[in-house]
């Protein structure tokens, strides 16, 4: 068993720098060990229960592009920080009613799940004259609980939502097991890569799929070994949250 990793709340812009290198290192000594350049991999943080005065020294820092689960907080930062030139990507589950406030702000969604929030996203994109880059979140660890499509049905999904030209489809997110075990861990990282790359070979003309969004604070190394090209990751450059994480989505089993 791994033990539960400490996080450092970053009080500070000393201290927040501190964590952003510690895990610009770590993610680079992933690549290395995976044989990859630094480059293709991008830091996503995750800044939801974080104050806009840290979030405002994450951007001094050079960090103009942050992760927020829930729309409603995502909404709010948007409007207090207005002043600066942020990029908003909303990675969770989204309700059909709540995509118009998306289509506003984001410039990325990365939890695409269903063809209903997909019509309703493009409806939306087309009144507000924008478009969006947009994720398929998939569920690989096969738990009922989890939000996101069976690997089974992404392709068919893709077929559907391919006439949406407000969307720019660019991969797949995932969110793996929660667990300690982390061969477990890495076969969810593993099948979403290859559900990846099984899908490239038959992608309309004007998509591409190499995006893969997988990899937190508790396990991102094993998902740049296996290919994640974007990391989501939040108490590890922040400090832990206070809130648990079956407030953001339901809630798994840690004993498997
Ligand atoms: C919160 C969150 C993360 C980051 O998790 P940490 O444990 O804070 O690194 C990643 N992805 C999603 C969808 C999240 O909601």
């Amino acid at each position: 068993m791994i033990p539960k990793p400490l996080y450092h709340k970053a009080e500070t812009i000393k201290e927040l720098s501190a964590n952003f290198a510690d895990i610009e290192q770590r993610i680079q000594l992933a690549c290395q060990r995976a044989n990859r350049n630094v480059d293709s991999v991008r830091l996503l943080p995750v800044t939801k229960t974080v104050d806009e005065q840290v979030m405002r020294m994450a951007f001094e820092l050079g960090f103009n592009y942050f992760g927020e689960n829930k729309v409603q907080e995502a909404l709010e930062k948007s409007d207090s920080m207005v002043d600066l030139p942020i990029e908003w990507s909303v990675i969770g589950h989204l309700q059909t009613n709540k995509v118009k406030y998306i289509a506003r702000f984001a410039t990325e969604f990365q939890a695409l799940g269903s063809l209903k929030v997909a019509e309703k996203l493009q409806e939306r994109l087309e009144i507000e004259n924008r478009s969006m880059t947009v994720l398929i979140q998939v569920n690989t660890s096969n738990e009922d609980s989890k939000y996101g499509l069976h690997p089974t049905e992404v392709a068919q999904f893709i077929e559907q939502i391919k006439s949406f030209d407000r969307l720019q489809v660019k991969g797949l997110m995932t969110l793996a097991l929660l667990s300690n075990n982390t061969e477990k861990v890495r076969e969810c990282f593993i099948l979403l890569r290859q559900l990846r790359d099984g899908l490239k070979e038959n992608l309309p003309a004007h998509m591409c799929m190499d995006e893969l969004s997988m990899g937190m604070s508790g396990d991102f190394e094993i998902a740049i070994e296996e290919g994640a090209t974007i990391v989501r990751i939040g108490q590890a450059l922040f400090g832990a949250r206070t809130l648990p994480d079956s407030h953001y989505w339901p809630e798994v089993s840690d004993t498997l």
